[in-house]
């Protein structure tokens, strides 16, 4: 959420709390609580003040100004009315509230409310409205009804902000991590999955019946490349040599697995081989240019598939010594099974 949007869910916010007051405003005239009516008054008017606010984009003002208001009427509508009425579970419901409010302030990188320090004030007022009711009871003394009815009427406002910032909480940790782990599997010069990845999956397909097969690419004589062309070529050809093989294998798991090797899952078929030639020919013709200059760029490919008696390690260690086979026996090459 950008601070646009933060300002429109503000404004959304102030103005359901306006109308709640309001609400609240007509069932005071209804029970013998006048002082309530007319509290309602300055209510009103610190919630216009916060459009101003919001306006103005002194969010972190608002945020204190209502926090403080919200406290202080929770507070005196349960040692005008009693604990029975319900205001006092506004409190709970304003934990996930600060707590959320935290979180935004960090996310737009705005100062905002401790809410740590609020948290404790909010259970102070809290302990210090049901202690004056219990000792001393409430100042003005409604119906058995008119209190029902609002018990009702707060249950619900308190448990809807309850769950609703809660979700909303939870909401939030799930997108970043979904986000963190997607960013944590990909390598950022190929945008081709991470060794880290490719470890994880294979990992999975060892436990599976089928016999995929895995392919390591290493491009021949890079260090020429980088030392010829310079760095920047390098990265080029990597960054190319990835688009090609994601094109021509759309359906291959397909990793960085180090600086200019690659490790490959190819499922189960049978035609891994003719794929990987393919590949290899495809990287021979292509033309790879960097700021004018064609590098001519050449791959080699160990194949292994997957046998019952070998650990992942071992399989991962038979296509690179059919890839190593490969360099020793002259280079640009696919030595498969
Ligand atoms: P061979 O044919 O035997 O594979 O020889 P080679 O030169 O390809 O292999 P070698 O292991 O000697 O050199 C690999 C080079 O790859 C060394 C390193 O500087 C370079 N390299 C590794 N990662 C990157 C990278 O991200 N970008 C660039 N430009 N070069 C990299
Ligand atoms: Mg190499
Ligand atoms: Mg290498």
């Amino acid at each position: 959420m950008n601070s646009s949007n933060l300002k429109k869910v503000t404004y959304t916010i102030n103005t359901i709390i306006i109308f709640i007051v309001l609400g609240m405003m007509f069932f005071f005239s209804t029970c013998p609580a006048p002082f309530l009516v007319y509290f309602s008054i300055p209510t009103l008017i610190v919630y216009l003040i916060g459009y101003v606010l919001i306006h103005k984009e002194k969010l972190y003002f608002y945020v204190w100004m209502v926090y403080i208001w919200i406290t202080l009427y929770m507070f005196l509508t349960t040692i005008c009315l009693g604990y029975n009425y319900g205001f006092h579970l506004y409190s709970l419901s304003m934990i996930p509230i600060i707590y959320y409010t935290n979180y935004m302030g960090y996310k737009i990188n705005t100062k905002t409310i401790n809410a740590g320090v609020f948290s404790v004030v909010i259970l102070l007022a809290y302990l210090g409205c049901t202690f004056y009711v219990t000792s001393f009871g409430p100042i003005y003394q409604g119906s058995e009804l008119s209190a029902a009815l609002f018990w009702i009427v707060n249950s619900i406002i308190v448990f809807f902000f309850l769950i609703y910032y809660t979700r909303l909480l939870i909401k939030n940790i799930i997108t970043s991590e979904d986000k963190l782990r997607e960013m944590s599997y990909v390598d950022r010069l190929t945008g081709l999955y991470n060794r880290h990845y490719m470890m994880e999956m294979l990992e999975k397909v060892m436990t599976a019946s089928e016999t995929d097969t895995v392919a390591m690419i290493d491009i021949d004589d890079f260090k020429k490349i980088n030392d010829t062309y310079g760095h920047n070529a390098g990265d080029c050809v990597l960054k190319k040599l990835s688009d090609i093989m994601r094109t021509l294998c759309p359906d291959v798991v397909i990793s960085r697995w180090g600086g200019e090797e690659f490790l490959l899952l190819i499922g189960e078929t049978s035609d891994a081989k003719d794929k990987m030639e393919q590949l290899r020919r495809m990287v021979e013709k292509e033309d790879f240019t960097f700021e004018g200059k064609k590098i001519h760029v050449t791959i080699t490919i160990g194949l292994a598939s997957k046998e019952s008696s070998q650990s992942l390690d071992q399989w991962i260690q038979s296509a690179d010594n059919r890839l190593y086979a490969g360099k020793n026996n002259g280079k640009n090459a696919v030595i498969g099974f």
